[in-house]
């Protein structure tokens, strides 16, 4: 399998391997050059949990603010940067590790995101008939599974409907996995955090 070696300049490359939640936030950043407070928490949680150090995370995120100052960067930015990665304030508990990526669990009971705002989960904060065309858009056109998905979101099992949709992208990887390399439920439980979707969707392809 390939090395994952994430660095500032190959997050648009790796971001194909991102569950909607992360997608979302990363189209959004490349469409405004910006992101609102709780998108580049959630966001930059989850690429310090990929393993971006913290030096390439800032640069990641000053080259994607591009329409602002290095001032305006350093002032308002870079602290709370470096505060989810744990190298600045924080109580002694977290002093040195920070604060811990978000799980689905964590995504789909926080407060939902107001106009502007990008974070979340999408199967949950986006009306079904937003969501079908963003799928859609991403290549998944199977109409069994888009049904699929409108039920799961009905009935608020949204992470089953994360899951399938990453079952169906990965359909080939994972019936490779399965005959020659022995994947079984171990390797292909539910998932429910978004880095073990990223993490997996990885392993699978490389
Ligand atoms: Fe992200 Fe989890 Fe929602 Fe999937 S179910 S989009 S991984 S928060």
């Amino acid at each position: 399998p390939g090395t994952l070696q994430p660095h500032a300049a190959n997050i648009d490359s790796l971001s194909q391997h991102f569950p909607l939640c992360m997608s979302h936030l990363h189209k959004t950043l490349r469409q405004n050059s910006h992101l609102k407070h709780f998108g580049r928490l959630q966001y930059t949680l989850f690429l310090k949990g990929l393993g971006l150090s913290l030096e390439d995370c800032i640069i990641f995120w000053r080259k994607s603010f591009r329409l602002i100052t290095d001032e305006k960067f350093a002032k308002e930015y870079r602290y709370n940067i470096r505060h989810s990665y744990g190298d600045v304030g924080g109580d002694a508990n977290r002093r040195g590790r920070g604060y811990t990526p978000y799980s689905c669990q964590k995504l789909l009971t926080e407060a939902l995101p107001g106009p502007g705002q990008a974070h979340g989960c999408p199967y949950r904060t986006f009306s079904p008939d937003n969501l079908i065309p963003l799928l859609q858009g991403m290549g998944v056109q199977d109409q069994s599974v888009l049904k699929g998905v409108r039920e799961d979101v009905g009935k608020q099992r949204y992470h089953i409907a994360c899951n399938r949709v990453f079952e169906y992208a990965h359909k080939k990887e994972i019936k490779r996995a399965k005959d020659d390399f022995g994947w079984g439920i171990a390797e292909l439980d539910t998932i429910s955090h978004p880095n073990t979707y990223f993490k997996r969707s990885f392993m699978l392809k490389h």
